[in-house]
């Protein structure tokens, strides 16, 4: 019996690679050269562009001011001219629909006159507004299959681009996407809303400050990190489960696998590295700043990081980086998986999503300076933040739920699904002496020395990092380090947004009311640590800087009473309750209906996620691996008939054998019995989400016992799918 998958193939083109590649870095472009070389910068458009038209496009940049016609008119001939000159032959609106994707439909940029030739244009109203067919995307009860219409609005904060491939390059216009009614329909939206919500209740406590001179908007902050997995071509389509659902839905880890932590920062393979060069250059030319690359922890795992940019560019940034990740891959000869959990039992993938909030004039609100106990400002912000998590970690918790992502949280690798903060000793400390209504002090972290004489002593941090948390402080941000690496930022990063936006909303009319008219500098300090004082001791129970792992976490977390929202099913339901939809209703965030259409996005995606894996499993059971193990059954059978005919003795292998005949027929029961638990509903409910995680997910896990448990008997040779080893080495 032949393999049917080619692992040979997969190694020779690993091969080919190689030797094809050697000296491509001569004639190269510098990378600085090609930074942001297809990206429409306004700030750089200053010749292309009649002095005012580019001052009223900078004033819509900075200020948040609305564009009018006249001028998008003007900058649609710019930005067609530039597309052109670069090759550009399509247009695309490019947005972010509730499917967690990006969407693109192209539109020539070239027309025909009507007398024989052709004329490129690009009106001021294609480029502010586009009309995509709404009715195929998830709209969650928002419109009816027959209202078709949707529109996509043109985001000038967001700079447009160029992706180009082989034979083609289309200008991206990065779009915000609503329905009919304005209702948002997209990622992007409650986004720019959040940014919006948040930029007006900063600017009032810098005010209380004094420090909002010169500020003309405060925005949040975003970098994340972005984990991923890389497997050969050719092996990812020999596995049915890797092209359907992303992750493997079978199989046994190997021997040896992360265990030796051999691979976390390890060298990079060279092919790998390849890859990662012209991944990182495709992005240069974006304008994507990505800085960092390293192996991860487990076999075939590698992290990409950007340095942070404000938060609606950081997103759309991580969409692109996401969508590129995928595309040059394959010219490597490689899938890559963002699946939070492709192998069971070793390290999944995650998304670092750190946040931060800054001025335009580029002041880190959450900088602790050095003399941090004086900084009566930068306590405010984090006082802030400490009352928004420990009110709204349940949103936080929703935010980055999922049927992938619920394979990683609470597994030991990335935080529990117990919403805490980490802040560290110094910070630590420090609140406990603004709840003693005193702040005299800041611990510092001191000096290191090493020992030996020729290497430099250290500058010791304050405290420790704690990579257990779930929402650490990490010196001048926070980092929620749950995301899950297939989710997009935008819907994470709304929701700290709104939940931080009310909390300084609460702060800033606490003070403004205490404060009366012109009070002196002495007189807002008292008044600011009174109030602070009050919300460190209504909130620190949020506040936890052991080991977010142990069981003593949940024991102590649970006498806290913070939620421990163990799964989608569970967290979902907090995007239902009455103080969420204020919060979200009062900042003009999401509408109530605009935030149901979300339950009810999120809860169908769950569940059809399920179902897709349940069928997958069913399938790929019934036609691949029942058929192996029943040859592997007659094999035995053969062998035990004709040893037994030829007068040998076969008492151990007929033992074998009946367990084995045992183990097909347990394997043949499980497919019947996930098969009759999945059923995909009309219109998805929490209650079938429930249904999903409870009755189906345990069916489906007892179905893969038995068939990782045939994988360990079953001849290797007959063995239907590449093995984990083998998706795992990558040469
Ligand atoms: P680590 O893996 O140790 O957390 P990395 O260097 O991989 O560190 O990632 C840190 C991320 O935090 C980077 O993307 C960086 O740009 C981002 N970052 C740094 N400062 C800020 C800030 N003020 N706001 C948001 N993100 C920030
Ligand atoms: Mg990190």
């Amino acid at each position: 019996m032949t393999q049917e998958y080619p692992h040979a193939e997969a190694v020779a083109a690993s091969l080919k690679w190689q030797s094809s590649s050697v000296g491509d870095q001569a004639g190269k472009p510098r990378i600085d050269e090609i930074y942001a070389c297809d990206v429409f910068d306004m700030r750089k458009m200053r010749e292309r562009l009649p002095k005012h038209v580019y001052k009223s496009m900078i004033n819509t940049i900075e200020k948040r001011k609305r564009i009018s016609m006249e001028d998008a008119e003007v900058i649609a001939t710019a930005m067609k001219d530039w597309a052109i000159e670069r090759g550009a032959t399509h247009y695309t609106h490019w947005f972010q629909p509730m499917t967690g994707l990006t969407a693109e439909k192209h539109d020539a940029l070239v027309t025909p006159d009507g007398e024989g030739s052709v004329v490129y244009r690009l009106s001021g109203k294609s480029l502010v507004q586009g009309e995509p067919d709404a009715s195929s995307f998830p709209s969650g009860g928002l419109r009816a299959t027959f209202e078709a219409r949707g529109y996509t609005a043109w985001d000038p904060t967001s700079p447009a681009f160029i992706v180009r491939g082989t034979n083609y390059a289309t200008l991206c216009i990065p779009t915000a996407f609503v329905s009919w009614n304005g209702e948002a329909l997209d990622k992007k939206t409650p986004l720019l809303r959040s940014i919006d919500a948040l930029d007006k209740q900063a600017r009032r406590i810098l005010k209380i400050f004094g420090t909002d001179e010169g500020v003309r908007s405060v925005e949040s902050t975003l970098g994340s990190e972005q984990e991923y997995f890389l497997v050969d071509r050719n092996l990812y389509y020999a596995r049915p489960d890797l092209m359907s659902c992303g992750r493997t839905l079978f199989g046994n880890t190997p021997p040896k696998h992360q265990q030796l932590d051999d691979h976390y920062f390890g060298s990079i393979p060279p092919r790998v590295n390849a890859f990662m060069a012209s991944f990182e250059e495709e992005l240069f030319r974006l304008g994507v700043p990505v800085q960092t690359r390293h192996n991860e922890v487990a076999p075939g795992q590698y992290e990409i990081a950007p340095l942070f940019e404000s938060t609606n560019i950081a997103c759309d940034h991580q969409a692109i980086l996401m969508d590129t990740l995928k595309r040059v891959a394959g010219r490597y000869g490689f899938v890559a998986l963002l699946h939070e959990k492709p192998f069971a039992g070793m390290n999944g993938s995650g998304k670092h999503n750190n946040w931060s909030m800054s001025t335009d004039t580029g002041v880190n609100l959450l900088d602790p300076q050095d003399e941090t106990h004086t900084n009566t400002q930068f306590m405010t912000f984090l006082c802030a933040v400490i009352r928004a998590v420990h009110l709204h970690g349940d949103l936080i918790r929703a935010a980055i739920s999922g049927a992938s992502n619920d394979h990683r949280l609470g597994a030991n690798e990335a935080p529990p699904a117990i919403i805490s903060i980490f802040l560290g000793d110094m910070l630590t400390d420090l609140i406990e002496q603004i709840e003693k209504g005193d702040t005299k002090r800041t611990l510092k972290g001191g000096e290191l020395t090493l020992g030996a004489r020729t290497l430099p002593s250290l500058k010791r941090d304050s405290g420790d990092r704690n990579r257990t948390s779930p929402f650490a402080f990490t010196g001048n941000k926070f980092e929620l380090r749950a995301v899950g690496s297939t989710a997009s930022v935008a819907w994470p990063n709304t929701i700290i947004n709104a939940i931080v936006s009310e909390s300084l909303d609460y702060i800033a009319t606490q003070i403004e009311g205490k404060l009366g008219k012109n009070p002196t500098e002495a007189k807002r300090d008292q008044v600011v640590q009174g109030v602070l004082k009050e919300i460190v001791k209504d909130h620190k129970a949020i506040i936890f800087n052991g080991d977010n792992y142990s069981q003593e976490w949940e024991d102590e977390a649970e006498k806290r009473g913070l939620p421990n929202l163990r799964s989608t099913a569970d967290a979902l339901p907090a995007l239902q309750k009455s103080e969420a939809k204020k919060m979200f209703r009062k900042y003009k965030i999401l509408s109530a209906s605009e935030l149901e259409s979300r339950v009810e996005i999120f809860a169908e995606k769950y569940i059809t996620e399920v179902c897709i894996e349940a069928q997958q499993m069913v399938h790929i059971a019934r036609t691949m691996i029942l058929p192996a193990a029943v040859r592997h059954q007659g094999n035995l059978a053969n062998t035990i008939n004709a040893s037994e005919q030829a007068g040998a003795s076969c008492d151990g292998l007929r033992g074998t054998h009946e367990c084995f005949l045992d183990l097909v027929q347990q394997f043949q029961d499980q497919i019947s019995e996930v098969e009759e638990k999945v059923h995909v509903p009309e219109v998805a409910t929490l209650k079938q989400c429930t249904h999903c995680r409870e009755v189906l997910l345990s069916a489906m896990n007892s179905l893969r016992d038995s068939a990782d448990a045939l994988e360990r008997l079953v001849e290797r040779d007959l063995w239907p799918m590449p093995t984990y080893q083998e998706l795992l080495s990558l040469r």
